[in-house]
């Protein structure tokens, strides 16, 4: 029997608290879980602490158990230095970082689960359904595992790897408040992004948590059909309902809003696509608008030509269709950007690099 199959918790997975709770039982000191946890969070394994003694460890081993991702391929970009890691999980499963260079310091790109069940048309994340959720620590354990092999600090995390992180939920808002952690990565909620395809009853229960991170959504169409058609999600939480989320979302947290829009030739990237959008991201967030930077909530579009991805058929955008596009959201006042392709010769838009790793099979995983 493994670890994971007795009770054992996962050590990279527990709060300061919890720690010092446990060890206590063992006669342990307060200021000990302090010290393993800062040591944990810096990518000690706890056999190499030379501050803790062989009674801590012990008391460590009998209640916990420690694994980090183990990095199967790195991938460097010879054009802006993004790398691309391939982890292996304590089962033998695979799943994405990537750590780019933003103007504010490193950022990791994360997993969230060993694929996704929500079934988007264009990516290659959702192929083989879910397979399981990450637990926390192996959330954690990406970046833990990215700065140990780097040598480096990262400042920040955009939850847009592979799976969806609200269907994640509970280990996900635990690792939101474990990276948080002072005596930990010590990451601040305003540099971390979370994107979400729209589980809007989870939005409500993020939203009431009052975490200053942003959050990010996959919308990709401003009418139902469209997106209906290129995103399951959207029968069970339509536009409306959606963008009804992010108006309370901001009502409730003064956090911006950014919205992710995937350009597919053909499919959503018409200029009357374009002013569609506008109008409705107008009409539902900033009906006091006044100006281009007028109005109630702060948005931003993000324009991603698709990444092709062979198992989808669908074609990016001309660039000019793609400029055309941005150009009249800015026309209507909603400020867009077209995503910079970071690392385009590793091919670091998630979910390819395990799906090459796992040949054409695919693995039988869950769908929505
Ligand atoms: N499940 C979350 C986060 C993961 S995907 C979500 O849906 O937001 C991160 C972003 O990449 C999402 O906006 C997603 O729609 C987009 N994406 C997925 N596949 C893509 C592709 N082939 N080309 C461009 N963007 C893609």
């Amino acid at each position: 029997m493994t670890d994971r199959q007795t009770e054992k918790r996962d050590l990279l997975g527990m709060l300061p608290e919890e720690l010092q709770t446990e060890l206590a039982k063992y006669g342990e000191p307060s200021f000990r879980a302090k010290q393993i946890f800062s040591q944990l969070h810096r990518g000690v394994r706890p056999d190499e602490m030379t501050n803790i003694g062989a009674a801590a460890k012990e008391a460590l081993a009998s209640f916990s158990r420690y694994y980090l991702p183990q990095p199967e391929q790195k991938l460097v970009s010879a054009i802006d230095g993004t790398v691309k890691y391939l982890f292996r999980l304590h089962d033998g499963n695979c799943v994405e970082s990537v750590v780019m260079k933003y103007e504010h310091g490193l950022t990791i790109c994360i997993s969230s689960q060993v694929g996704c069940r929500m079934g988007c048309k264009f990516c290659a994340s959702t192929i083989g359904g879910r397979v399981r959720d990450l637990d926390t620590g192996e959330l954690v354990g990406q970046i833990v595992a990215a700065q140990k092999d780097l040598g480096v600090r990262i400042a920040g995390i955009v939850m847009m790897g592979i799976g969806e992180p609200l269907d994640n939920y509970d280990n996900v808002v635990r690792f939101l408040r474990l990276v948080n952690h002072p005596d930990g990565l010590n990451i601040g909620y305003r540099h971390i992004s979370l994107s979400t395809c729209g589980l809007v009853d989870r939005i409500y229960d993020l939203m009431k948590l009052d975490l200053p991170i942003t959050l990010s959504i996959s919308l990709h169409a401003a009418d139902d059909e469209t997106r209906s058609s290129i995103m399951p999600v959207n029968k069970r939480y339509p536009i409306d309902t959606l963008l009804d989320a992010c108006a309370s979302y901001f009502a409730h947290t003064g956090r911006r809003i950014s919205f992710e829009y995937t350009l597919i030739a053909g499919k959503n990237d018409s200029p009357k696509a374009a002013v569609a959008l506008a109008d409705l991201l107008n009409r539902k967030l900033r009906p006091e608008r006044r100006g281009p930077e007028g109005g109630a909530v702060p948005i931003h579009v993000n324009l991603i030509p698709v990444n092709e991805v062979s198992e989808t058929g669908f074609t990016h955008s001309e660039k000019a269709a793609v400029r055309r596009f941005a150009e009249i959201l800015e026309q209507h006042g909603i400020r867009a950007t077209v995503r910079r392709r970071l690392g385009s010769d590793i091919n670091a838009s998630c979910g390819q690099l395990r799906r090459q790793a796992l040949g054409a099979s695919g693995q039988g995983g869950d769908a929505l």
